[in-house]
Order: C-alpha cells, then sequence, then structure tokens
C-alpha cells in the first residue's frame, strides 16, 4: 500500500463519497442521426458532411430509425422503461464545433426512464446502480490542434463527428467509491458491447464519461456540494480522478472551507483535477422543444421487438455459467466481460465436455496471449474446436499439460490443429511402461546420492527425480506413470 492509498482508505473511514455518473456513447449506426451521411470513425476530416449535419439555412433533420431502435436496445438491456413519446429539444450555445449553435438533444422528456445496471456487490452477491435516465441527442464536431500543416498557427475543426448518434446515460448518485465507478462502467461497457449498440472505444470518443463527485460524514443523510469531472478518457483515469478529487474535497471541508459547485478538468500528467468552469445551469442553454421534429412516438409493439432481439445479457449469463457449467464466479466474470469471448469459451467447453478445463485455457492462455499482441478475439487463429480438440489429447493421455503448452504456441502462430503439430514433431506423450523402464534405471543409477537421500526418508525428494525422467525425455514422459516406475523402484 502506498502512502497516497493509505491516506485515502484513512479518509474513507470519516468520509462517504457519493458519485454519479453521465456516460455518453456512440450508437453503431450505418448513418447520422439526423441525415444520410456516413457515421464512420477515422475518415478524412469533413468528408462525410452535408447541410443537414454542416447546419447549412433550410436543411431540415430526419430521424434515424436505426439510431432509435439502438438506444431503445440499450435502454432495455439496462431494465430501463421506454417512454412512448419523447420530445426533442434545442440545447443552445456558441462553440466552433457546432455550427447551427444548437445541439438537437433531449431534455424534459427524454427517451427511456428508471432503469438498473448490476454491479458485483459485497460478499459475491450483487448491487444495482440506479440510472435516471437515457436520452439521444447528436454529437458535435471535433476541433483539430495538430497534425495538419498550419497547426502551429491555427486549429482546425472536422464535422464528420457532428450529428452522430449519442446516447447519454446518468446514473443516480449511488456509486459509493472510485472502485464502484470502475466496476459500473465495466459493467455497462460489457452491456453496450453484448447488445452491439456501440463499440465502446474510449480512446476513439465513442464513450465519455463525466463524473459527478461530492463527499459527507459517515451517518449524515443530506449529500454534500458536488463537483463535476470531465475529459476522463479511461476507466482507470475515472477511478484515479475520482481518488483524487475526493481526497481534495476532504481537505477543503475539513480546514473550514466549502466544496464549490463547478467543473473540473481532469489533468492526467499531473494526476489532479483543476476548475475549469462555475457549473453551468439548465436555463444557461436556453432549452426549447425543437420545431423541426415532431415527438417521438414508440409503440408497444416497436417496444417488444426489439425486447425480443436482446440477446443473453452479461449478468445473466455471468450466472447461468456458474450454474451451468460449474464455474468459479470469478472464471463466469471473466469470461463473460465479453460475448465474442463468453462464445468462444461455450464452443470450447461443449467440444471438451470439460468447461473448467475449457475456462482455464481461455482465461490463462487465450486471453493472456491475446493481450501480449494486443489483439481481438475475432482476430484469433486457435479456433473453438482446435483447442477443445487439444484439450482432449490431455484428457486422453496423448500429450502431457506440459507439452500441451508449447503445442498451444505453435498453434497460435500457425493457425494449425493441434494433432498435426503433435504427429510431426513426435510429441506423443510416453505412456508405455517398459519403455519408461530404462529412463527410470538410468537416472537412479547416476543419482546414488539422492537415491540413499530418499531412502533415508527424505520422501519429498521424489519430485526431483520426476523432473530428471522428464529432462531426460524431453518432457515427453507421462508424470503419473513415471512416478509409479520410480515409487516402485525406490521403494523395493
Ligand atoms: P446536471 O443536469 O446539472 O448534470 P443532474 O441532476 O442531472 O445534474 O445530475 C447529474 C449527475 O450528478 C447524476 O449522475 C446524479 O446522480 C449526480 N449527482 C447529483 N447530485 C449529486 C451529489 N450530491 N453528489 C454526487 N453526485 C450527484
Ligand atoms: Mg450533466
Ligand atoms: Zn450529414
Amino acid at each position: 500500500m502506498t502512502v497516497a492509498e493509505q491516506s485515502f482508505s484513512g479518509l474513507l473511514a470519516e468520509y462517504e463519497p457519493v458519485i454519479g455518473l453521465e456516460v455518453h456513447a456512440q450508437l453503431l449506426t450505418r448513418t447520422k442521426l439526423f441525415c444520410s451521411c456516413p457515421n464512420r470513425f477515422g475518415d478524412p476530416p469533413n468528408t462525410n458532411v452535408c447541410p443537414v449535419c454542416l447546419g447549412l439555412p433550410g436543411a431540415l433533420p430526419v430521424l434515424s430509425r436505426e439510431a432509435v431502435s439502438l438506444a431503445m436496445r440499450a435502454a432495455l438491456a439496462t431494465h430501463c422503461t421506454v417512454q412512448e413519446e419523447s420530445i426533442w429539444a434545442r440545447k443552445n450555445y456558441f462553440y466552433p464545433d457546432l455550427p447551427k449553435g444548437y445541439q438537437i438533444s433531449q431534455y424534459e422528456k427524454p427517451l427511456a426512464l428508471e432503469g438498473w445496471v448490476e454491479i458485483p456487490g459485497e460478499g459475491g452477491g450483487t448491487r444495482r446502480v440506479r440510472l435516471q435516465r437515457i436520452h439521444m441527442e447528436e454529437d458535435a464536431g471535433k476541433l483539430l490542434h495538430e497534425g495538419f500543416p498550419w497547426s502551429a498557427e491555427k486549429s482546425g475543426v472536422d464535422f464528420n463527428r457532428g450529428g452522430v448518434p449519442l446516447i447519454e446515460m446518468v446514473t443516480h448518485p449511488d456509486l459509493r467509491g472510485p472502485e464502484d465507478a470502475f466496476e459500473y462502467l465495466s459493467a455497462l461497457k460489457a452491456i453496450l458491447l453484448y447488445i452491439e449498440a456501440s463499440d465502446c472505444n474510449m480512446e476513439e470518443g465513442s464513450l465519455r464519461c463525466d463524473a459527478n463527485v461530492s463527499v459527507r460524514r459517515r451517518g449524515a443523510e443530506a449529500y454534500g456540494t458536488r463537483t463535476e469531472i470531465k475529459n476522463l478518457n479511461s476507466f482507470r483515469h475515472v477511478a484515479r480522478a475520482l481518488e483524487h478529487e475526493i481526497a481534495r474535497q476532504v481537505a477543503v471541508i475539513e480546514s473550514g472551507g466549502e466544496v464549490v459547485q463547478e467543473t473540473r478538468l481532469w489533468n492526467a500528467d499531473r494526476g489532479e483535477t483543476a476548475s475549469m468552469r462555475s457549473k453551468e445551469e439548465a436555463h444557461d442553454y436556453r432549452y426549447f422543444p425543437e420545431p423541426d421534429l415532431p415527438p417521438l412516438r414508440v409503440t408497444a409493439e416497436w417496444t417488444e421487438e426489439v425486447q425480443h432481439s436482446l440477446p443473453e445479457l452479461p449478468p445473466e449469463r455471468r450466472r447461468r455459467f456458474t450454474e451451468e457449467h460449474g464455474l468459479p464466479d470469478y472464471d463466469a466474470g471473466v469470461l463473460t466481460q465479453s460475448r465474442a469471448v463468453a462464445d468462444y469459451f461455450e464452443s470450447v467447453a461443449r467440444e471438451t465436455g470439460d468447461a473448467k478445463a475449457a475456462s482455464n485455457w481461455v482465461m490463462n492462455d487465450v486471453l493472456r496471449k491475446l493481450k501480449e499482441d494486443d489483439a481481438d478475439i475475432a482476430e484469433c487463429r486457435v479456433t473453438p474446436e482446435s483447442l477443445g480438440r487439444l484439450v482432449k489429447l490431455i484428457e486422453g493421455g496423448t500429450i502431457s499439460g506440459k507439452i500441451a503448452k508449447d503445442v498451444f504456441e505453435k498453434m497460435w502462430t500457425s493457425g494449425e490443429g493441434p494433432q498435426a503439430i503433435v504427429e510431426r514433431e513426435g510429441l506423443v506423450q510416453l505412456s508405455d511402461e517398459d519403455a519408461l523402464q530404462a529412463t527410470v534405471a538410468e537416472v537412479l543409477e547416476a543419482s546414488p546420492d539422492q537415491v540413499a537421500a530418499y531412502r533415508g526418508g527424505k520422501k519429498a525428494a521424489i519430485g526431483w527425480f520426476v523432473g530428471q525422467v522428464m529432462k531426460k525425455t524431453g518432457g515427453k514422459a507421462n508424470p503419473r506413470v513415471v512416478n509409479t516406475l520410480l515409487k516402485k523402484a525406490l521403494d523395493s
């Protein structure tokens, strides 16, 4: 524990943090929210634009049904109630990335209300973080400050992102620490990925998070004054920024001061938050109903249709993995973080009939290699079928567990099946007692001292003998058979 961590947990003995998160997620639609421009990241600046998303006079918005469906998926997957009628609103402000001078959003009547996301709770249970609302809105463009010939003198603006559909998901102030915030974001991201509503890529900005935080004395009922932290571009930054901000607020209160309600910016390099502006109020934005769009009406049939199209979601899948496959909750949690990984695991488990072995291989080997290669499971050259066959080769006694690790490495690079590698390289496990007997005898003959020690009572030395035999056979000997032969020879 570092000094900083120690003092942080010290603060928590007296003060309780209260946190609410606002998460913006870009929706994976083909087009933008109100025009037919492609919704695509990474294209050359200002190539995916049209009169509507550039805010040219006379251009009118037309709502994308696909975007509404994806937002409804997110709402239903987080147990929110989709409203039969929601209203588009203009949020007015000036910024160079907002050519219309207003953002089309939802304000008084958002798309969906009151849901929850499950996070791990105490003692292996779960806890609900309640959502207040989910509303839809359009994204703004993006200012560019570097990477073009005149960037030393001027900034540029790229409107490709302008008009891209977003959902904003707002929690109740239910989170009680940086850890909770991290768990909530992980759970929410897993859900959005499962339902293919967003790719949740924080580096590319398709998932963004603002954190509201206050502290109160333990036992107090009233919430303290909150600050809102912006510029959080990874889950780890969210946790670090919260930790810093909680400590700062406690220090302010302890020194007799008062926390000021304001917006603060996280500076990752300095590891601290700094005041950015006093908190804006809703009336500053002059919200009013969008005159160019009718109210959004969602029929019961539409909601039902979307509900039925949802896949099994991470919490349910996690429970099923523990109940149906008998996995420890930890394994089930890791394996269900991504739908593709969960599918992969289930294929391996089906192939082998041994869920725990499948889980071990996927968690310890597949996920480790993917991390090393910074790759996605979709790019994995080892198919679940061939990993399943590898596990069966071990369980059938054809190869040892140790050799299997080498075979796996080779499968990883070449994409070959395990059988081909084992046959070509002569890796079949030696289980034949007569063949191994000779090696056992050789080892014993070459090590009279160890033999004497063993016979003198140092029984633990058996492991050393097994190791010697394994070495001589290039790891191919069946350790169980070797053990039996050694015991027979040494104890006689
Ligand atoms: P605004 O519209 O000004 O951002 P909201 O009332 O919509 O304010 O709240 C935004 C977020 O702040 C929500 O996630 C909410 O849970 C959280 N929040 C509200 N009050 C507090 C508080 N005292 N401490 C921490 N978070 C809070
Ligand atoms: Mg806000
Ligand atoms: Zn457009």
